[in-house]
């Protein structure tokens, strides 16, 4: 028998029309690329969407179209976002830090129908445009003032496309597996790969997202949303802030220390969400003019592992809690979230922070276990690491254009992280399956080396990578970028790592840096280090 509630499938413009009609005075505050503050209401945004919504559909967008964007968090790209798939087309998010010959590569696999891009953007999408096979034409995110001079073809300026258009416009009713959505994977191996989201798989992940275990907005919340819309969905905020009514902060192109703190005082921002190089970005800045928080309540920081030292400079200086956040572009994409649970909190301080460098517990929806090479599951006791797998309703099945799923006999997806699970269901990664380190039989944690590197005061950053070795089959070459003016030499390093880490997990080398490389979404891009380092020979051999 069925259930006799009502079926109405779910859009994600519903979202929108949520917010303008019940927290319609809310506003978007949008630091531009043109320069200044734009600001103005969910009400307004909805009724321009409407606009380029109608626009897109004189220029022969319709359902199931791909319309790529290439473009900063701003309102106008917030807008588009929300016409294409409201009207049933597909928003194909395109990282602009990727290789020009990648992002060429990713607009023809989706074979993007139009293109909406930022003036930033422009000459990126000149360099490219005749390996563009699918493209008809470009909206560029502008008024009439700003138009660039431009080589590209067919070019349309965003303000003057919608300008003509009525406030209206009829969503379509779609089956709420409609995709919605399109975002590569960064691709550090091979050829990036297309994850299609559905309206309902962005739903309910920013459902889940916003109870009192997720991020848990209310309207009473000011959102800095630096995590870019290209970086998978920006974690879903773009959904789960105008869910719950919350003040929508989007800081354009506009990243450094300074910026960040201006929109956080001037806006009063409770919550953010970025990477860790961000946030030691600002740090940084903090530090220097001496700054103070005093609205900011929370931030999420995932994408790559989050230094103990950040959390407790944030915790101990600034009463800002980090919660950290385990997901992939696979996962829609937050997996985990690191809230605390009684049984941590009756740990003394310090323990605290330690936990809180886990990846943290999978919200509803979604459902984790460890496996060995062999497909059998280990032990939740903290200690055994092994294959991170997942499964939920906002996980892959299979990667855009290739038929077969991706899934394993019991539907789980191998994330290629390796990760413990411990008894209170907290999951930490310990590295990706092709960065983990497999010395004389057993693995070291290349991630839980960085970490405790970055505990040192004169270390910016640090890598670990693999090296061959004809003893115990990989070591640890330790890479660092050192602080600015600050110098520590290698017996002093591992001294200090020494009282911290297990002794086997020494590096056999360590050695400095100017800049360690990053890839398109901020992580250490480990194919160039490794390239780098090819021919160095470690003093063990
Ligand atoms: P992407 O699809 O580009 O977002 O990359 C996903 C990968 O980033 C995951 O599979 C992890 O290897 C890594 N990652 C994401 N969040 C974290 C985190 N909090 N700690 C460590 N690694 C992370």
């Amino acid at each position: 028998m069925k259930g006799l509630m009502q079926p109405n499938p779910m859009n994600l413009v519903h979202v929108l029309e949520h917010a303008a009609r019940f927290h319609g005075r809310r506003e978007i505050v949008s630091s531009t690329v043109e320069g200044g503050i734009h600001r103005y209401t969910y009400c307004d945004a909805l009724a321009r969407t409407k606009k380029f919504a109608n626009a897109l559909r004189k220029l022969g967008v319709d359902v199931g179209d791909r319309v790529g964007t290439l473009a900063w968090n701003g309102y106008r790209h917030f807008e588009a976002w929300y016409a294409i798939s409201g009207q049933g087309a597909i928003t194909h998010t395109v990282n602009p830090r990727l290789f020009p010959d990648q992002v060429a590569y990713i607009i023809n696999h989706a074979a993007d129908k139009f293109l909406v891009l930022d003036t930033t953007f422009v000459s990126l999408v000149e360099g490219i445009q005749d390996q563009l096979r699918s493209v008809e034409g470009f909206i560029i995110l502008a008024d009439r003032e700003h138009m660039p001079q431009t080589s590209l073809k067919n070019v349309h300026c965003y303000e003057d496309l919608i300008a003509g258009e009525p406030e209206e416009f009829a969503w379509p009713e779609l089956d709420e597996e409609t995709a919605s959505s399109l975002c590569y994977t960064s691709g550090t191996t091979g050829n990036p790969k297309g994850v299609m989201y559905s309206h309902r798989s962005n739903i309910l992940m920013a459902l889940a997202v916003n109870g009192a275990e997720g991020f848990g907005l209310t309207t009473m919340d000011s959102v800095l949303m630096v995590v870019p819309q290209f970086h998978a969905n920006s974690w879903g905020l773009v959904y789960s802030a105008p869910m719950s009514g919350a003040k929508l902060v989007l800081p354009g192109p506009n990243l450094d220390g300074k910026s960040t703190y201006d929109l956080i005082t001037n806006e009063q921002v409770t919550f953010s969400a970025a990477v860790p190089t961000v946030w030691n970005i600002f740090i940084a800045y903090l530090e220097e003019i001496g700054g103070k928080l005093p609205t900011l309540r929370e931030v999420v920081i995932g994408g790559s592992a989050v230094p103990r030292s950040m959390i407790k400079i944030f915790d101990e200086k600034y009463d800002v809690k980090v919660l950290q956040a385990w997901g992939m572009t696979e996962t829609n994409p937050l997996g985990t979230l690191n809230r605390t649970v009684p049984e941590v909190m009756a740990l003394d301080h310090e323990a605290q922070l330690d936990y809180a460098t886990k990846q943290g517990r999978p919200l509803f929806g979604v459902d984790i276990r460890i496996t060995n090479e062999a497909g059998t599951s280990l032990p939740h006791d903290g200690k055994t690491p092994g294959r991170l797998m997942v499964r939920g309703p906002w996980v892959i099945q299979s990667y855009y254009g290739l038929e077969e799923s991706v899934l394993d006999a019991d539907g789980w997806f191998d994330t290629s992280d390796i990760a413990t699970i411990d008894e209170l269901g907290f999951m930490q990664i310990t590295d990706r399956a092709k960065d983990v380190i497999k010395s004389g039989g057993e693995w070291i944690s290349s991630v839980d080396l960085e970490n405790t590197a970055m505990g040192h005061e004169s270390v910016a950053m640090a890598a670990v990578i693999g090296m061959a070795h004809p003893k115990w089959d990989e070591r640890p070459l330790l890479i660092l970028q050192l602080r600015e003016g600050a110098s520590v030499s290698k017996d002093e390093m591992l001294d200090y790592l020494g009282s911290r880490v297990a002794k086997w997990w020494l590096p056999d080398d360590v050695v400095e840096i100017d800049v360690i490389p990053l890839g398109g979404t901020g992580k250490i891009n480990k194919l160039s280090l490794r390239e780098t380092f090819k021919d160095h020979v470690l003093p063990t051999i």
